[in-house]
């Protein structure tokens, strides 16, 4: 992976493509290379839609190797939702394809005049475009259906639905899984709609006739993955908790922590969250046929992804994860599994982040466009959305606008980007993260939850002030460094509880490199992409006060423990501070 691959999309005569040696962003992979390159190459004062805007997809420093979970896919560039940096990530097949073709990033510029929609074609031969309108306003599901049929089923699609069409801030990317399922997304942040206002419907991924990256200690590089393997294995959350039931295996937790938010943020515990648990929904899956335990890419041994089926026994969505379970579910106070599942199927189908359109009906419901625990009403309002009539248009757009547009006081977002599925009340260690974050609010940027709740890496009283910034500093920073490699950010479980798997996880890097990396050499990749994408921030605009949660969480206590967002903005302040 030593090659930048750089794409205009308005060049005269039609798209054209070049390619660069990587250079100065050798050692870079993942979040790390689009947060720089998104640093160094976009004006941070553009519009997010505008052709000066720029898309940059990076695998990561495993990509394509035989080191499990190591297919993550980053995208970077100013998001249309918050006005800041963005990187989403997404499993699915086409980080490991762009790790075979050699590409460490491929950046797209520009935009294309007219109305076409275009399609486009990476193999080993190199790229190739064309006008593709064929699937204009279609779903991801038709769209790479049609596809396939074109392209075969040994490829990797990326498209958009109708959201990213419509350029709408809740429009994510699809990544194709095993089986060619749009069903992993980089959802946050309204990338999609970035790809769209590139006029880009599909990018197809063709590996055929490449080889894996060769490590430059073979040797070494094995024995590594076969520990980091048996580290994996051996930790309950990677090796029992998420095989079995998946992500959806926090809603007992959080709900018995008294911090899932519940009725738009109003509660911590939701009477319901035992029929929408991870037990329950694997127990379904294996009733009607389907299959709780499954990876969304080859040679992921934690397999947390899975397979839902209908009432008819029929394939309805992958999965849905924690986040939607609770964002469509207790969020909207409905305890439906198989609402849930349609509504994920819906979301994926247009090309929507599950957490910012559960919000986004969560704060319509406390408007009272409809009532909370209405599911057909949630399943309309989405359809809605699809549609693009002015209602979904308003809806798509976020929380945010949705909360403006009808005058809600209670909207969950940070930086404008919905709060994912932890009360910062009842976990405040995950709202020091939430507020401080470069992304907007974002549990995965700093997963406080795992040492506040789940007593990993130590423990945190969730419910007290002291220690929460500290732990969520380390945290980023740990992130910012795992978001670079391309592995899972589960793995992070048994690397912050088990020094030998994080001794492993250096090891792979190195075998490949022909490094000598440390510790110290891991939190100086994460303080680096952090401080580029601070420092972007602050370009476009954003200052200390941005860097906060909405006020009621310091208003208004939480039940049952009754408490309220403890930590004081100066000390906020500090979590940047090294
Ligand atoms: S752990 Fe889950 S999300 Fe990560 S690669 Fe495996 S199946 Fe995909």
């Amino acid at each position: 992976m030593n090659a930048i691959l750089r794409i205009d999309m308005g060049a005269t005569g039609g798209p054209k493509a070049s390619v660069e040696p990587i250079g100065k962003y050798a050692g870079l992979g993942g979040r790390g290379m689009t947060s720089v390159i998104v640093g160094d190459e976009v004006d941070p004062a553009c519009h997010p839609l505008s052709a000066a805007n720029k898309l940059v997809f990076a695998p990561g420093l495993l990509a394509g190797t035989s080191a499990s979970t190591s297919g993550r896919l980053s995208v970077g560039c100013k998001s249309p939702l918050t006005g800041g940096i963005k990187e989403s990530n997404a499993g699915g097949q086409a980080g490991m394809a762009l790790g075979r073709l050699g590409y460490a990033a491929i950046i797209i510029e520009g935009q294309p005049p007219g109305d076409d929609l275009w399609k486009i074609v990476l193999n080993k031969d190199g790229v190739s475009f064309s006008v593709d309108n064929s699937c204009r306003m279609l779903g991801n599901y038709d769209t790479v259906a049609k596809l396939e049929k074109i392209h075969g089923d040994k490829v990797a699609f990326m498209t958009i639905g109708m959201a990213g069409e419509m350029k709408l801030g809740a429009a994510s990317i699809a990544c194709t899984d095993r089986e060619l399922r749009p069903t992993r997304h980089m959802g946050r942040g309204g990338v999609g709609a970035v790809m769209g206002s590139k006029k880009i419907k599909a990018i197809v991924v063709d590996e055929a006739g490449t080889t894996p990256p060769q490590p430059k200690d073979p040797a070494k590089f094995k024995v590594a993955a076969k520990s980091f393997v048996e580290g994996l294995k051996r930790h309950p959350v990677t090796g029992q908790g998420l095989p079995a039931f998946g992500t959806n295996v926090l809603t007992n937790v959080l709900n018995e922590a008294g911090a899932y938010p519940t009725f738009n943020f109003q509660q911590g515990q939701f009477a319901g969250a035992s029929k929408i648990s991870g037990e329950s929904l694997a127990q379904l899956e294996t009733d009607r046929g389907a299959n709780p335990t499954h990876g969304c890419q080859r040679g992921c041994t934690i397999q947390c992804s899975g397979i839902f089926y209908d009432k008819d026994g029929k394939y309805l969505t992958k999965q849905p994860e924690y986040e939607t379970v609770w964002s469509h579910g207790g969020n909207c106070g409905i305890d439906d599994l198989d609402a849930i599942a349609e509504l994920d199927r819906m979301d994926d189908d247009f090309g929507l982040d599950t957490i910012e359109m559960g919000v986004t009906i969560g704060v319509a419901m406390e408007a009272g466009v409809i009532q909370f625990g209405d599911a057909p009403g949630a399943i309309r309002l989405l359809k809605e959305v699809g549609k693009g009539t002015p209602l979904g248009r308003i809806l798509g757009s976020g929380a945010g606008i949705t909360g403006k547009v009808f005058g809600v006081e209670r909207v969950p977002v940070v930086k404008n980007q919905a709060m994912p599925a932890y009360d910062p009340r009842g976990v405040q260690g995950i709202g020091v993260t939430y507020a401080t974050s470069t992304m907007g609010a974002d549990h995965t940027a700093g997963y406080a939850v795992a040492t506040n709740i789940l007593k990993v890496g130590g423990f945190v009283d969730p419910l007290k002030p002291e220690g929460q910034v500290d732990l969520s500093r380390n945290l980023q920073i740990a992130t910012a460094a795992i978001d670079s490699t391309g592995l899972c950010l589960f793995i992070a479980f048994p690397v912050l509880d088990q020094p030998d798997t994080f001794q492993n996880l250096l090891d792979l890097l190195n075998a490949h490199y022909g490094l000598s990396l440390t510790g110290d050499d891991v939190v100086a990749l994460g303080k680096r992409v952090l401080s580029a994408e601070r420092a972007f921030n602050a370009k476009a605009g954003f200052t200390h006060e941005h860097d906060r949660l909405p006020r009621f969480f310091e208003q208004q206590p939480l039940a049952p423990h009754q408490v309220t967002f403890q930590v004081k903005p100066e000390e906020l302040d500090k979590v940047f501070n090294w």
